[in-house]
């Protein structure tokens, strides 16, 4: 989308985000639930006065991105690299931001690579700027601390009840000579890694959207689809959002039928390919000279 200066709307999605984001980081703790730490911070998104705009994600090791419990999910924290990915809409304005928490105390450096190059990415954003140039400055703060960037994940537009829109944000130099425009709202996301900076798509998807509904036999799958339809539209959603209205049984069932139907898409998490460690940093970002940054923390009042 094209603003010729921030909504209130999104002003106040982008605040929420960096506000989970850093009730996070204060969760994010050896002995700590995966799945109680994603409540906390889904209600949290709430209580605030926003709704997610994907399920919040706690990604770890080498899981870049796309890990989300379903419901009776086991996991305790204790030493691992965790990705923080937290997405908030208020009327369909969305603020999408990133930071990652090393619980092992190893991987410091990796984690200041993806900061360091998402400071040097926003330090490029102007209207004119070629989108090559983004991906050069993001490459270059990894390279040089020796890691690699994930080269087929992005940043991206943002639009209205929608993620992921053009253009396309490379984290490596592409060649792409698209320029950004005055006023476009972005996302930028670089990911640095110690593997091969490819990231693939694992086999048990916790996280779906839907596609376009279509008729479907079963009622149960037909009540389930109209839940999503005026619940989350086309946004990602979890399973066990679901699980919470319906009985666990059905939702399987449903999804599985959407699925083959193609009336919902699955995002399985998406996990490097030689299983090195990944970080992530992210924020929303207003092209503008300089660029605003919608969710840093100085942009709180
Ligand atoms: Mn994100
Ligand atoms: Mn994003």
């Amino acid at each position: 989308m094209i603003l010729k200066e921030p909504t209130p709307e999104l002003l106040k999605a982008c605040s929420i985000a960096a506000q989970v984001r850093e009730y996070a980081r204060t969760l994010v703790k050896p002995g700590a639930s995966l799945l109680e730490v994603t409540d906390k911070l889904e209600k949290r998104i709430h209580e605030l006065g926003a709704e997610p705009a994907f399920p919040t994600q706690l990604s770890l090791n080498h899981i870049a991105a796309h890990n989300y419990p379903d419901a009776g999910e086991k996991l305790v924290l204790s030493n691992e690299v965790v990705k923080i990915d937290v997405g908030v809409h208020v009327k369909g304005y969305i603020g999408d931001t990133a930071v990652t928490v090393d619980l092992s105390g190893k991987y410091g450096k990796m984690v200041e690579a993806a900061e360091a190059a998402l400071a040097a990415a926003i330090k490029v954003v102007k209207p004119g700027v070629e989108l090559r140039q983004i991906g050069a400055a993001i490459l270059g703060e990894i390279s040089k601390r020796g890691f690699s960037p994930v080269r087929n994940l992005s940043g991206h537009g943002l639009d209205s009840f929608e993620i992921h829109s053009a253009p396309n944000i490379p984290n490596y130099d592409n060649g792409d000579t698209t320029r950004l425009e005055k006023g476009q709202l972005i996302a930028i996301e670089p990911f640095a890694t110690d593997g091969a900076g490819i990231v693939q798509e694992g086999a048990y998807a916790t996280l779906f959207a839907l596609v376009k509904e279509a008729p479907v036999r079963l009622p149960a799958a037909r009540k389930i689809m109209k839940y999503i339809a005026e619940n989350y539209g086309e946004l990602v959603f979890a399973k066990r959002w679901l699980k919470a209205k319906f009985p666990a049984i059905e939702v399987e069932f449903a999804l599985r039928t959407m699925l083959q139907a193609g009336i919902v898409r699955a995002y399985p998490p998406l996990g490097e390919q030689q299983r090195g460690i990944v970080t992530q940093a992210e924020h929303t970002v207003l092209v503008t000279d300089p660029a605003l940054v919608l969710t840093s923390l100085s942009q709180q009042s």
